[in-house]
């Protein structure tokens, strides 16, 4: 066997539960479950240097590559099934890929998802992955849903992935317990699959925040032909002892990146349903804002004030 059909059989070929078949053809078969839909959130890719540092853990790294496409699918509302792997990598360090596949299959085995293909070739380090999801037919959470008077809600708390990445480039300096849950929160995101279910025919619009609280709502609000306002006070604070400036530290919560919790949006008569998802998924859900008619989103602070965001997300072609 080659050295490349090797790492696939290895690393990446692991028994499936629902797949007709797998790794090992030209191409997978599946079947969706009748009264779904497929959802194919594609393509979610991890570029080193841009998306982590060349030295990241690999197992984590495994993780997060799964983990932000799961997200895309908690997004949808949908449940994860299937995922393809490209992998282009530099040099054949097998405690490299076995780690990573490790972090890989463990996120992989919680949710279901099988791996059905993949492409491996030499190259800068790099990690695509596709997902597949599937969702009862009409019940997909989309951006574009939103109305004016809904209620805009976040699931957990949002900044910490931008305070471990600012520590990690030494722009700030977090103690020792508050780097450890910002550096968690960075490397190893807990997508909330259990939650895009639960919102099924509750919420009028979801997204994941990948890119900051403000340019992700700024989706549902552009594709919902709607604004939205944000109240900073109402927002849930980083669990860091700060000797960050208060400035530095609202930055991070409305425009800091890589949290992967979904803000969704669902009339003030939902409010009971969505308490009670909070507490049998025991995990926060709070309301920041509302929708309002016109376009753009605004973050009002205690006296009324507009915050004005230096950046208000990431965006890859825009100088840093
Ligand atoms: P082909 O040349 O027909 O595209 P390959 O030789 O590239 O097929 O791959 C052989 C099999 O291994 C295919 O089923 C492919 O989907 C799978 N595969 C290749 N790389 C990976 C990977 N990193 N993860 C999962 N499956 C993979
Ligand atoms: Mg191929």
């Amino acid at each position: 066997m080659t050295k490349e059909f090797d790492i696939i059989a290895r690393y990446f070929t692991r028994p499936t539960s629902h797949t007709l078949l797998g790794i090992g053809d030209d191409a997978a078969l599946i079947q969706a479950t009748p009264g779904c839909e497929l959802v194919v959130v594609s393509t979610d890719m991890l570029v080193s240097g841009v998306h982590f540092f060349a030295h990241a853990d690999p197992d984590k790294l495994g993780h997060k590559t799964l983990a932000v496409n799961l997200s895309d699918m908690a997004a949808m509302g949908a449940e994860p099934r299937w995922a393809t792997l490209a992998v282009a990598l530099p040099a054949l360090d097998e405690s490299w890929i076995n780690h990573f596949s490790r972090g890989f299959f463990r996120l992989a085995l919680e949710h279901a998802v099988d791996l059905i293909g993949g492409d491996t070739t030499r190259g800068p380090l790099c990690l695509a992955l596709q997902i597949i999801g599937e969702v009862p037919s009409g019940m997909a959470l989309r951006r574009d849903g939103a109305q004016a008077n809904d209620d805009v809600w976040i699931s957990g708390k949002l900044g910490e992935a931008a305070l471990g990445l600012a520590h990690l480039q030494g722009k700030i300096e977090l103690d020792g317990r508050s780097a450890e849950i910002c550096l968690r929160r960075l490397h190893t995101p807990q997508p909330r699959v259990a939650l895009g279910r639960a919102l099924r025919g509750v919420a009028s619009a979801a997204i994941d925040i990948s890119d900051g609280l403000l340019a992700d709502l700024e989706h549902i609000a552009t594709r919902s032909g709607v604004g939205a306002e944000v109240e900073i006070d109402l927002l849930p604070r980083p669990d860091v002892m700060s000797g960050i400036a208060e400035n530095e530290l609202r930055q991070a919560v409305l425009a800091g990146g890589d949290d992967y919790e979904l803000c969704f949006c669902a009339p003030a008569a939902r409010q009971q349903t969505i308490a009670a998802i909070a507490q049998q998924l025991q995990l926060p859900l709070t309301k920041i804002g509302r929708i309002v008619g016109g376009g753009g989103v605004r973050a009002i602070d205690g006296n009324g004030r507009e915050f004005q965001a230096s950046v208000r997300g990431f965006d890859h072609f825009e100088p840093s």
